[in-house]
């Protein structure tokens, strides 16, 4: 067994885009890609003014916490609700999720899974992409 407690510091880690989602940027904090670590995993997405995670399931459940911006938190069926600093979420298997920011300034906040990595996790988007 590892038993080496881990810190992380955030501000020091690099900011990660993907080609696919410019408004989208993120920091793997706890994942077995960067840190030895098993069964969680934790990062920080940043979703620009305007922009948005659109609809996605997938199969592993997830949490977010909100750490500042202003979201609208995106349910199946076009619900929608407000979600801010401090707010957590809780996603359950395969339930339909999404967020926007609705604010003017970057909308940040923490996802958590139970897996090894975020790399592991296969989102499927409503719109079909
Ligand atoms: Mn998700």
């Amino acid at each position: 067994m590892n038993e080496t407690v881990v810190v992380r510091q955030t501000n020091q880690l690099p900011w990660n885009q993907g080609d696919e989602r410019p408004d989208l940027r993120a920091k793997f904090l706890v994942d077995s890609t960067e840190t030895n670590s098993h069964g969680l995993s934790c990062g920080i997405l940043e979703v620009a003014v305007g922009g948005e995670l659109p609809l996605h399931h997938h199969g592993p459940q997830e949490i977010y916490v909100i750490r500042s911006g202003k979201g609208l938190l995106l349910k199946s069926d076009g619900e929608t609700q407000p979600v801010g600093a401090d707010d957590v979420v809780y996603v359950p298997e395969n339930g339909q999720h999404g967020i926007r920011n609705v604010g003017d300034v970057p909308l940040e906040f923490l996802w958590i899974f139970p897996t090894d990595c975020w790399q592991e996790v296969e989102y499927l988007y409503a719109e079909g992409d």
